[in-house]
């Protein structure tokens, strides 16, 4: 059968053959928050829909979404639906996406070069009016912060919007870098990918990935020749480079040096515990959740004293 209504779709679908997932994403709850759904079990079940969903992706992981947070059987908010196994002629090469191939869905295969700390993402920012305190939200994207033309309350054009944190939708979002995994070239194609929620803290420079995303382009452009990145919706990591470069003793010096560095620069006698994790992370290409294990260790050890987050007396 066929259907008009994709939310239908989604929530047929959700209570007939992805029962099963439905459930046990309901038992995991909240500490789970993400429905990964296979397409090769969408499209057996009903192929127009799984086509739908690699043409227009956002629109139907929207459906999906919506699908999800009004069934009766469970009860989740803020679930990230992702698609995996995708069908091979979505499969492509680092570097060899085409036009005809922007805002759909595809599967790339590469390794990750570059990676930059985890950081907050507004995905709607919520702006304040200083003349009269109206509250203006505006959708956001990668780049330059975008505020609204006027203000919805007192019609004001540019008052001097003030964003404001609290009311706005801020998510963890971490951009690495990817290339061909077998690439002999001295300047390989390489590939930005944003990685949202809980994919951020996933991979290091080395592993190999499969990325399932919507190829899209960058807002705000400055040239004709447009730069473009891929909004990952599902990530599989298919080898993972062990950094057996470094031992779990050369980790801690690299600790130490990081957490006496930092005391001596803001002159405190104490660190902030996150940045000393983000100077062993960008300084040596560590593994973030591997450093946490090592300050614990070194914690256990009585080597550094501990408070909440922060580090004390070396
Ligand atoms: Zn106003």
């Amino acid at each position: 059968m066929s259907y008009d209504d994709p939310l239908e779709a989604f929530t047929d679908f959700f209570t007939g053959p992805y029962r099963e997932q439905i459930q046990e994403l309901d038992d995991g709850y909240p500490d789970e928050r993400s429905l990964r759904i296979d397409w090769h079990t969408l499209e057996s079940w009903d192929g127009s829909v799984a086509d739908e969903f690699l043409r227009k992706p956002s629109r139907m992981r929207q459906f999906a979404t919506n699908a999800l947070t009004r069934l009766d059987e469970i009860s989740v908010v803020g679930v990230n639906v992702r698609v995996y196994n995708l069908p091979d002629r979505k499969t492509v090469r680092v570097g060899k996406y085409r036009t005809r191939q922007l805002g759909k869905l595809l599967s790339v295969r590469g390794k990750v070069v570059d990676m930059d700390g985890v950081q907050p993402y507004a995905e709607e920012a919520a702006f304040e009016c200083p003349l009269c305190g109206t509250l203006s939200r505006m959708p956001q994207s990668y780049g330059d912060l975008m505020k609204p033309n006027e203000c919805a309350g007192c019609e004001h054009s540019k008052p001097g919007f003030r964003f404001n944190r609290e009311q706005s939708e801020l998510v963890d979002l971490q951009k690495i870098v990817i290339i061909p995994p077998d690439s002999n070239l001295e300047e390989p194609p390489a590939t930005i990918a944003f990685l949202k929620n809980d994919l951020v803290d996933m991979v290091g420079p080395g592993d190999l990935v499969t990325l399932n995303g919507i190829y899209e382009t960058f807002d705000g452009q400055s040239e004709s020749t447009l730069s473009t990145y891929i909004e990952v919706l599902d990530l599989d990591i298919t080898e993972r480079t062990e950094i057996d470069t470094y031992g779990a003793s050369e980790i801690r010096e690299f600790i130490m040096d990081a957490l006496t560095e930092e005391i001596q620069a803001t002159d405190d006698w104490a660190a902030d515990r996150a940045s000393v994790v983000d100077a062993v992370v960008e300084r040596h290409g560590v593994r973030r959740e591997e450093v946490d294990d090592q300050i614990e260790y070194l914690i256990g050890e009585n080597d550094v004293g501990a408070e909440g987050s922060r580090l004390f007396d070396i």
